[in-house]
């Protein structure tokens, strides 16, 4: 085979998926998991320990619970001259310890974040922020490809999770407000379409288009109020966390939205545009 080797550590939902499409792909796949068992119909060649597995290739993609399983799986392996690729979630912070932990015993850590579930990976759509040596993430493209896009977004170590973790941040988000609404209206069917209309709008250029809008607000700074000013919204807030109330229904998230304006209209911002927030946001409570 011409395509390169690779060692899967972590057969979890996300790493037994890897280690298929690598396989799928033609590449001589070596796995590892913690419990055994786990590598069975895989079609890829079991280690006996974590050490044998990275031993087996170059390139060790990593997808565990989170980076303190790597510190205990990779305790004895001899990492000379390997370059990882640990997908696994944790903190920016983590991500620095964790690549000077790999250097230390001489191999070179990429970080990153896979933004698609199982199913998605290497499908259509399918991306990976990657942070850490520019140089790695080159010699390895074609390789990392197999999985999805290859997405590098900065040298420092924490930027991938970073960039995983504000998206993911929207994903919530964004999702969890829609759980709120549907509930409170009784039928999610019935508000669906409505819901599908103001994602598209908001992402598009037109009167809705705020993403773009007030991404040049968040840019420049200006945050104008206009006839739609946040003491109005706050007002506005509020009224939407007493639907919840009279509804009988949880407000943490409704109310913490509220909260958000209320501060922002106490500390002066209530002329201001939607976006003055983000002073808020840079001056926690
Ligand atoms: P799973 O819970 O399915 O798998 C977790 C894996 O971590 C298992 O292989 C488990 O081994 C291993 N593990 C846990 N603790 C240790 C340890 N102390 N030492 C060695 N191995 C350990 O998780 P997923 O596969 O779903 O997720 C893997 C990572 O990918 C996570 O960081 C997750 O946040 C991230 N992710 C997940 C997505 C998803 O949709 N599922 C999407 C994007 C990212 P064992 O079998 O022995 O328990």
């Amino acid at each position: 085979s011409s395509r390169e080797a690779v060692t899967v550590i972590g057969l979890g939902s996300m790493g037994s998926t890897m280690a298929r499409t690598f396989v799928a792909a033609g590449h001589p796949t070596t796995v590892w998991n913690r419990t055994p068992g786990k590598a069975d119909g895989l079609g890829a060649v079991p280690a006996a320990t974590a050490a044998e597995a990275v031993a087996a290739s170059k390139v060790v993609v990593i997808s565990q619970v989170d980076y303190g399983a790597m510190f205990e799986s990779l305790a004895d392996a001899d990492l000379q001259g390997r370059v990882l690729f640990n997908l696994s979630s944790d903190s920016p912070e983590r991500l620095r310890k964790a690549t000077e932990w790999v250097a230390e015993r001489g191999g070179t850590l990429v970080t990153g974040g896979i933004m698609v579930p199982p199913p998605g990976i290497g499908q259509p759509g399918s991306y990976v922020f990657y942070a850490g040596s520019e140089e790695a993430v080159a010699a390895h493209q074609p390789t990392l490809e197999v999985l999805g896009r290859v997405d590098h977004v900065g040298t420092d170590p924490g930027q991938a999770m970073l960039y995983y973790q504000a998206m993911l941040n929207i994903f919530w988000a964004t999702l969890i407000s829609y759980f709120y609404s549907a509930t409170l209206v009784g039928n999610a069917e019935q508000l669906r379409p409505y819901v599908a209309t103001m994602l598209t709008d908001l992402a598009e250029d037109g009167p809705m288009g705020f993403l773009r809008i007030l991404t040049t607000a968040l840019d420049t700074g200006t945050h104008e109020g206009g006839d739609n000013n946040l003491h109005m919204q706050a007002v506005g807030a509020e009224h939407v966390v007493q639907a919840f109330t009279e509804a009988g229904l949880d407000v943490t998230v409704p109310g913490a939205v509220a909260a958000l304006f209320a501060r922002a209209d106490a500390a002066g911002y209530g002329a201001d545009g939607l976006s003055a927030l983000v002073d808020l946001i840079r001056k926690p409570n």
